[in-house]
């Protein structure tokens, strides 16, 4: 086995865009996956590529949406504009009043109010009666394409790719088969796992899994927009387990129908039917189109929102990559290009809100 500079654990699309980073500057790589490339979140998302509403995450989210466009020679194509997103609602259009707030915050999604009837004049698949805002944001992409894409990228620059074996972190490198693997610095980006990685004694746990289960649908007619239920902060406030909250997305004909947001691992084939019964008090169509497939997988949610990328607390040549929650498609890219020019002593535009060390 060789002996790389950089070893990177986790395929998922910060790992797998870590790598081409650094490969293409010219550093030896080597990419470790113990399932398959997009194996997590990475590749069971609902496709997405939106704006996050959240001013100290907006950079990271304009530079990535420039990473996919450079994608393109990597068999990977972000829509040329956005598809738009739709948030509906029962009666009126702004139930949680974020209208006025939206627009002085982030003029840049021209957010308009939609009056009962509205939605459904864009979108002739919404149910007649429901009102809601629409957003300038969301790029409708297939959940793995951008992960598998960057990839590809990394071994197309010389990245060693090993698929299918775990690694764990060791003094000097890691471990890879029981191997030690010497590497110069070591990228964890592990998802939701990244915290018992960097930490096996369990101390140190900012990253937390919230699962959700998505199902695949094939609609006569489906929406263009991105489509998403309003008052999912009502939901989370309730207390104990929210119940699905609709989202649909579509890319290359296939929908994705979500979703649920669970802190324990879900039993994906018991909430399918939920989440088609949900989906069609928005898209009635829904309620008599088979469910094609249908996936789990955790979101990884640091403890304050925010991704974690720099250093490792206490490790020199150990850096984190993860936490990016339910944005990770929509940043992960700009993070990853951040913590390559970290790992390669370049100046990096990492602000201490994102430094790992801050737990
Ligand atoms: C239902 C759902 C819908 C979502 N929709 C969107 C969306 O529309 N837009 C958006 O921007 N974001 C979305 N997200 C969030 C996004 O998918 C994640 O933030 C993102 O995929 C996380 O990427 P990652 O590379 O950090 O981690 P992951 O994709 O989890 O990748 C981590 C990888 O590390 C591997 N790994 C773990 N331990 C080891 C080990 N010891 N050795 C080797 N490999 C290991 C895992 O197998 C995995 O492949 C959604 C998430 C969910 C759950």
């Amino acid at each position: 086995m060789s002996s790389p500079d950089v070893a990177v654990i986790g395929a998922g699309i910060v790992g797998c865009a870590v790598a081409a980073f650094l490969a293409e500057d010219g550093a030896s790589v080597m990419l470790v996956e113990r399932d398959e490339v997009a194996a997590g979140a990475s590749g069971r998302n609902s496709g997405i590529v939106q704006h996050p509403m959240e001013p100290e995450l907006v950079p990271l989210f304009d530079e990535t949406v420039g990473h996919y466009r450079d994608l393109a020679a990597h068999r990977f194509a972000l829509p040329a504009e956005p598809n738009g997103v739709l948030v509906l609602a029962d009666g009126e259009p702004d139930p949680g009043g974020e209208l006025d707030w939206l627009r002085t915050a982030f003029p840049e999604l021209h957010a308009e109010a939609l009056q009962p009837g509205e939605p459904t004049a864009l979108e002739p698949a919404v149910a007649p009666h429901l009102a809601g805002l629409r957003m300038d944001t969301g790029y409708a992409v297939p959940p793995a394409a951008a992960t598998r894409a960057f990839a590809a990228r990394a071994g197309a620059a010389g990245a060693e790719l090993r698929i299918g074996t775990g690694a764990a972190l060791a003094p000097g490198g890691v471990t890879v088969d029981g191997r030690l693997v010497p590497a110069g610095a070591v990228v964890v980006a592990a998802g939701p796992w990244t915290p018992e990685l960097v930490d096996p004694s369990g101390e140190w746990r900012p990253i937390a899994p919230l699962w959700g289960v998505n199902v695949e649908v094939r609609l006569a007619a489906a929406p263009r927009h991105a489509l998403e239920e309003a008052g999912i902060e009502r939901l989370f406030a309730e207390g104990g387990d929210p119940p699905p909250i609709f989202s649909l997305v579509t890319a290359a004909g296939t929908s994705s129908l979500g979703s649920t947001f669970l802190p324990r691992e879900p039993d994906p084939e018991i909430l399918a039917p939920r989440l088609r019964a949900n989906g069609a008090r928005f898209v009635p169509a829904l309620a008599d189109t088979p469910i094609a497939s249908v996936r789990a997988c955790a979101r990884p949610l640091s403890a304050d929102g925010r991704p974690l990328l720099g250093r490792a607390p206490a490790r020199e040549d150990v850096f984190v990559a993860a936490g990016h929650g339910p944005w990770g498609i929509s940043l992960g890219p700009a993070s990853a290009r951040r913590v390559a020019d970290l790992v390669l002593g370049r100046p990096a535009a990492l602000p201490a809100a994102f430094d790992p060390a801050r737990f």
